[in-house]
């Protein structure tokens, strides 16, 4: 993913937790528990999907949407946000 300005946030980072799904999430969550302070968290998506679902969406039991939250409340509350120029990237810092 080409980085923009706004990138120095990931540049000086002193963790870079690339990707924020459940893995992503739940490191960025256990880093902060463990005392680290600058830890910034990658993702493309606007949204965090909940991929068990996704099967139910496939059976027609369920809508896409429904499966979706906003970034904002599923990554740990210490986080900022800031934005790149791609309309799917979402970065957010912790600190
Ligand atoms: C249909 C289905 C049913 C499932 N059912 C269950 C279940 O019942 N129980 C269970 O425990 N597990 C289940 N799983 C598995 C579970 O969803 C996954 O194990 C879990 O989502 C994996 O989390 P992850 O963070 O590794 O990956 P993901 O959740 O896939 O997250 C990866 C993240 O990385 C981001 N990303 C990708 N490329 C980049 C990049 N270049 N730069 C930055 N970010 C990037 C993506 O946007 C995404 O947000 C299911 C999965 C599927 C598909």
């Amino acid at each position: 993913m080409p980085l923009s300005p706004q990138d120095a946030l990931v540049d000086t980072a002193e963790v870079l937790v690339v990707g924020g799904g459940d893995a992503g999430i739940s490191s960025a969550a256990r880093l902060l528990r463990d005392g680290w302070h600058d830890v910034v968290l990658v993702e493309p998506s606007p949204v965090h999907r909940y991929r068990p679902l996704l099967k139910d969406v496939g059976a027609g039991e369920a809508s896409m949407r429904s499966l979706e939250r906003p970034m904002g409340p599923v990554v740990p509350t210490a986080a900022g946000r800031s934005r790149t120029p791609s309309p799917r990237s979402t970065r957010r810092r912790t600190s």
